[in-house]
């Protein structure tokens, strides 16, 4: 330890929690022969079409700086695929190329936040906005959602956590970890409460192709959102692009102007072989983006039938590609489950309290895993219940 650095080191950044999803990964990663059902990305490599146009982009020697906002290229086909959302943004200033949503979410809080600002966050969801707003010099305000309402955002809990402090409020729908959509009548009423309190909108939803029984809805589409909203989304979970670090903010050009600001300080560019294979993406990869869709519904209806059936409550979720059964009834508090699971049984899932207060009584699974892990895991889980003394709280083949 350097006690020169500990001197140094800046009071926002102590302050700041080590992510717990990370924490338990380093678990998992020590413990062998684990069935993981905790990572939150794709278990399919990028479509072959679309590593082949980064191989041949090298092979050209695309290998330079880009524009700051990204290569026009990219900007117009994100700008022309939005429109499926009743969305438009100018290619020229109104598109931002990030490196993945993170950076977008970052850029938006640094380019908005004040010292005090509150931003609201709905709880529970994805766990870099509390710290990026934190490190901002904003407070997050967590917007509690709980399963009775399926967590949903709902107007009355809204309404009831803004104060005259509130900036801006984080939407993520589909949510990461629920899996709850917001239709767009359920959107029309949030849409309402911001427009009446001169809210911005910073709208995560880089889960929109991932919904399986409604049409992803962006609430920028609504009237009187798109001058308030900013569009986060990006490759990594509709097209299996996690590692290409590539994603996009649209907005106004006044702010997205002052995001490129920082990202032209900070970044300069996204990479231009990741930018290039996601135009090969958003131009040609509707057709396997929509057969990993259908291979993930079979996997949901699988994973949650099996919850149920072994006494695990879930709902069926309704986007991206997690389950979030309540083990209430195990008698467990969700960090309790998820290592008292994973040393019994090999099985890692993410405590719900990872992602909010509000995720206390539930795990996150990622069915985006194989259905052979997706059924084993659920014999194993099965197994640690029925060994489970809910007295002593032991499981007794530990
Ligand atoms: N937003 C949500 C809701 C997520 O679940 C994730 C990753 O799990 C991200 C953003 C990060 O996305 P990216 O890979 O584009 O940085």
């Amino acid at each position: 330890m350097s006690t020169v650095f500990e001197k140094a080191l800046c009071k926002r950044i102590k302050e700041t929690p080590p992510s717990k999803i990370r924490k338990f990964f380093d678990l998992v990663v020590s413990t062998p022969g684990v069935i993981s059902l905790g990572v939150g990305e794709p278990d399919f490599t990028t479509p072959w079409h679309i590593r082949e146009a980064s191989f041949y982009s090298l092979e050209k020697g695309y290998t330079t700086y880009t524009s700051n906002k990204g290569l026009i290229e990219l900007r117009r086909a994100i700008s022309k695929y939005l429109t499926k959302f009743d969305l438009e943004y100018n290619p020229e200033d109104e598109v931002l190329v990030t490196i993945g949503v993170s950076e977008g979410v970052d850029l938006a809080m640094r380019a908005l936040v004040e010292e005090g600002d509150e931003i609201l966050v709905p709880d529970p969801s994805y766990v870099s906005y509390s710290p990026l707003i934190g490190l901002a010099g904003g407070k997050a305000v967590p917007l509690k959602t709980s399963g009775k309402d399926n967590f949903k955002l709902t107007p009355e809990n809204l309404e009831a956590a803004i104060t005259p402090k509130t900036k801006a409020l984080i939407l993520t729908f589909p949510n990461n970890p629920t899996g709850a959509i917001l239709t767009k009548p359920e959107l029309e009423k949030i849409a309402e409460i911001v427009i009446r309190h001169d809210l911005i909108v910073i709208s995560d939803e880089i889960y929109a192709e991932l919904t399986y029984d409604d049409v992803h809805t962006s609430i920028a589409s609504l009237p009187g959102m798109w001058e308030r909203t900013i569009l986060l989304n990006g490759f990594s979970k509709a097209y299996a692009m996690t590692g290409w670090r590539i994603g996009y903010a649209c907005g106004p050009e006044t702010i997205i102007s002052m995001m490129n600001r920082i990202h032209q300080y900070s970044i300069l560019c996204a990479p231009v072989t990741g930018q290039l294979a996601a135009i090969e993406a958003i131009e040609n990869g509707y057709k396997e983006m929509r057969e990993m869709v259908i291979s993930y519904n079979y996997r949901r209806n699988s994973m949650v039938s099996g919850f149920n059936r072994i006494g695990l409550d879930c709902g069926l979720p309704q986007g991206a590609f997690y389950a979030f059964p309540s083990i209430k009834s195990t008698g467990l508090s969700s960090d309790e489950f998820a290592e008292k699971l994973l040393v019994a049984e090999k099985v890692a899932v993410v405590p719900g309290t990872a992602f909010g207060e509000m995720g206390e009584g539930y795990i996150r699974c990622c069915y985006a895993s194989a259905l052979s892990d997706i059924n084993e895991s659920i014999k194993r889980m099965e197994r640690f219940m029925q060994n489970l003394d809910k007295d002593t709280q032991k499981v007794s083949n530990q």
